[in-house]
């Protein structure tokens, strides 16, 4: 027997447990389906914590998202009454005439978001544990923080059925079928019709959306959980997200949340994934090589051989920039995908995009500069 619903999303990662959320709060008759369970760690929204900023040195149209994304993350926590948001600052450090050093002072000079620029003396006593290299530029965003990312899928989840979202878990979907009136779903458990659907299969979304040939990558990310030796980065003592512009890679990472270690990654690099459904989650030896070398040369207060690690996947676009719109064949087809590893700030505002796309064919937010147009194949 076929299942017919009027929404269907396609995978209930970041992008996909919001989406849900959205229409389910518009009172619409939605069904999402995952083939893991909620919040899990086999896609690209696990791993404790994501940086959210504002002075987004990737391109300053993403801030009117940003604003955005800020209050829906904030209405999110007040309906739920869980903390999904910790706002405890970032630290940007890089060359004076990086792109990224460059990026953040455009953006806060376009959209006016509060960017401080830290001389090297108070560096040394604002960011203790940090040698900043001495010709670096430092800047401080006090409204930055860190999201709980498995926090902000599950309870997106768990709002959307409490407005009536029903949610198929450890279901996978094996074929999707579009039709003039309808798209037919086919999961190894049921088939299931619907009037529109949501596309947001993270680093499986090519398989989904073969039509469109998008140019996305998948790639290998890795996560390290690292002892520190005092406690000069802990969270319980102000201390906030870090992000450096180094020569050989760009590196962030979070202060301890629980004094004990300290999760850092390297947003740079990560070689490509064929199979997302069969990556390699074993720590190999050549992880670790320039998150050593950034550890040995920026934090003498971090023991340099991690006690965890965790694996995840960027999905990533030429120009690094997400691909948010309707299929090109059918536009009851809406999706996300190609988030470039700095997508889940923005999944609150994504999913509202997504829900406006799938019932209107358009949407109040400006996105154009997302458009799978400025790939000449798509
Ligand atoms: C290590 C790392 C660090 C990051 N740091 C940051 C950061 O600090 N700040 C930030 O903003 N962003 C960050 N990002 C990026 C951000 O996390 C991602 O852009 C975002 O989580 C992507 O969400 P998604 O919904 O596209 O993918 P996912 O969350 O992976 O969701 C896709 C879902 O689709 C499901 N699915 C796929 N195929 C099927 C199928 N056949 N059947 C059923 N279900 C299916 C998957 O199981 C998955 O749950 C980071 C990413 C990584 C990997």
């Amino acid at each position: 027997m076929t299942i017919h619903v009027d929404y269907l999303v396609l995978g209930l990662g970041g992008m996909g447990s919001s989406a849900l959320y959205h229409l389910a709060r518009r009172g619409l008759n939605v069904l999402g389906i995952e083939q893991f369970g909620v919040a899990h760690d086999r896609g690209s929204s696990h791993g404790e914590t994501r940086i959210i900023r504002k002075a987004y040195f990737e391109h300053p149209n993403y801030i009117p998202l940003l604003e955005r994304a800020y209050e829906l993350w904030r209405e999110l926590e007040q309906a739920s009454g869980k903390l999904l948001f910790n706002p405890c600052g970032l630290m940007v450090a890089g060359p004076p005439d990086g792109q990224v050093i460059r990026g953040v002072y455009e953006a806060a000079r376009l959209y006016d978001v509060a960017v401080e620029k830290v001389s090297s003396e108070d560096a040394v006593e604002r960011f203790p544990g940090f040698q900043i290299p001495h010709d670096f530029e430092v800047t401080y965003e006090s409204e930055a923080g860190l999201l709980y990312v498995e926090e902000c899928v599950r309870t997106h989840i768990e709002c959307a059925i409490e407005q009536g979202a029903q949610v198929c878990l450890d279901e996978k979907i094996h074929s999707v079928s579009i039709h003039d009136d309808s798209i037919e779903v086919t999961t190894d458990v049921q088939e299931y019709s619907a009037s529109a659907v949501i596309v947001t299969a993270g680093a499986w979304s090519s398989t989904y959306l073969q039509d469109l040939n998008l140019p996305l990558e998948v790639v290998r990310k890795l996560l390290f959980w690292n002892p520190v030796k005092q406690p000069v980065y802990d969270l319980d003592a102000g201390r906030g997200g870090f992000f450096f512009d180094m020569p050989y890679g760009e590196f962030y990472g979070f202060p301890s949340l629980d004094g004990e270690t300290l999760k850092l990654a390297e947003h740079t690099g990560g070689e490509t994934v064929v199979d997302p459904g069969n990556l390699n989650r074993d720590l190999l030896e050549t992880d670790m090589h320039s998150i050593s070398r950034f550890i040995s040369e920026v934090m003498s207060e971090l023991e340099s051989m991690p006690t965890r690690h965790g694996t995840c996947m960027y999905t990533r676009t030429p120009d690094g920039h997400f691909i948010i719109d309707r299929h090109a064949l059918n536009h009851r087809v809406v999706y996300g995908a190609g988030f470039s590893g700095h997508g889940f700030k923005f999944a609150s505002v994504i999913g509202e995009i997504l829900a406006d796309l799938v019932t209107q064919g358009t949407t109040k937010h400006p996105i154009n500069f997302l458009s799978a147009s400025r790939f000449s194949s798509a």
